[in-house]
């Protein structure tokens, strides 16, 4: 095993003070979850404001990192060799065989980072970094010193036993996942509404999603693109419940009873008082939405407004202020473009205006809404009551149906 250890940094500035330890837990259950999936067996511990992940058997390597590379909350995962405290000599011998491990080609530029934290030890941090430094150069008269730009920082830490690491590798960033509470995103097969919802879980929200669905004029493949897609945040945020609601009986009474050009606005009211509903009865606290201003229609300032008003709950909307091109590097880097970008059409698509206001009048919008007060309600209702539940993980899915 080349590293027993690894040390976990994350972000301090987001967690001072007393909610310092709900965070360092749910971080830690977060990486208990996502090490379940590796073979091999660790412990993660916290000790004196460090966050450590050991191997306690053998593991793959690429298998762990991978996996902790989708953990929010974590900025770096140093792979760590551990050894016992030693007499300045040995620890000097090993500092610089593990730097050669580390750098085999060794033509760096490095610099010693020392913390002394076992007190009686002989040597202090500035003597530690000067002898360690010169033990690396003696060893590898290739690598070189430098102290204002190092390629390399070699940090070693002298405490119960020693620990060496120079490599940072980049975690995800952000809150860990659930430390926020839980919202209800709702999702399409579109661009948008994934990487919002990666965007809220980065900042620590649970989600769950809602598809509305309209069969038979979207296919199973629209909806089975939502599920791959929910599948692919997933890897981020662990199993999503996701909501699939049968809207087509509505749509098609609003086309029915409402004007053409209005069409796509009522729609999107009705979708974000079920996702409400849903939301409300789910535990989660606000709804998510892919909308960015000026994307298309409905998401002009006078849409938004339309559509939010009929919510209580608050609407996050996360890239509302994003360029589609910014939108699309999210997407790729998250890995939901190709398939975001498959040509299924999903419902809002099939029963779209020539011609859609880009400027609704709520007034006028809550007349017209009225033609719709006959049916809506029941309709609205069985649309909850048929609701099937579709348990999504990074690795399949599972049908529950009705909640
Ligand atoms: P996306 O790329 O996420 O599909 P979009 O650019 O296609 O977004 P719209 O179709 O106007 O934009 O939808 C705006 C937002 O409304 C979406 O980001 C999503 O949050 C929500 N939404 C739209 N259609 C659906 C649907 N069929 N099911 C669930 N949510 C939807
Ligand atoms: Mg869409």
């Amino acid at each position: 095993m080349k590293y027993q250890s690894f040390l976990i940094k994350y972000a301090e500035i987001a967690i001072k003070g007393k909610n310092r330890h709900i965070f360092e837990e749910a971080l830690v259950q977060q990486i208990k979850i996502a090490l379940k999936r590796c073979e091999g067996s660790f412990s993660v511990s916290r000790t004196s404001g460090r966050m450590f992940v050991d191997a306690l058997t053998d593991y793959d390597y690429d298998e762990v990192t991978t996996a902790l590379g989708y953990v929010f909350g974590i900025v770096g995962i140093c792979p760590v060799r551990i050894m016992e405290l030693k007499e300045p000599e040995e620890l000097k011998r090993a500092a610089a065989e593990f730097f050669g491990e580390e750098y085999p080609d060794r033509h760096v530029t490095f610099k010693v980072h020392t913390r002394r934290l076992a007190k009686n030890y002989p040597l202090d941090s500035q003597e530690l970094n000067a002898e360690i430094g010169e033990a690396i150069l003696m060893a590898y008269p290739d690598a070189k010193v430098d102290v204002h730009e190092p390629e390399v920082m070699f940090h070693v830490e002298v405490r119960e036993r020693v620990y060496m690491y120079s490599h940072v590798l980049p975690g995800p960033g952000g809150l860990p996942c659930g430390s926020g509470g839980k919202a209800m995103l709702l999702l399409s097969g579109g661009i948008d509404s994934p990487v919002a919802g990666y965007m809220c879980a980065k900042r620590g929200l649970k989600i769950d999603a809602t598809y509305f669905n309209a069969p038979p004029y979207t296919s199973e493949r629209a909806l089975q693109k939502v599920i791959d897609l929910a599948s692919i945040v997933a890897r981020y945020t662990g199993p999503i419940y996701l909501h699939n609601i049968n809207f087509t009986e509505i749509q098609l009474y609003i086309y029915e009873k409402c004007p053409h050009d209005e069409l796509t606005i009522i729609m999107r009211r009705f979708m974000m008082r079920i996702a409400e509903r849903i939301a409300k009865a789910t535990e989660c606290e606000a709804l998510i939405t892919g909308e960015s201003i000026g994307q298309v229609a409905s998401q002009t300032m006078r849409s938004l407004a339309c559509t939010n008003e009929v919510c209580t709950l608050p609407v996050f909307r996360p890239l509302i202020a994003f360029d589609k091109e910014d939108i699309i590097a999210i997407s790729r880097k998250i890995d939901t473009y190709d398939t975001s970008i498959l040509p299924y059409e999903d419902c809002c698509t099939i029963f779209v205006a020539k011609h859609p206001v880009t400027k609704p009048n709520v007034e006028v919008i809550r007349r017209h809404e009225k033609n719709l007060d006959e049916k809506i309600d029941e309709m609205v209702d069985r649309a909850i009551e048929t609701d099937e539940l579709i348990i999504v993980d990074r690795d399949g899915y599972r049908v529950v149906g009705k909640e």
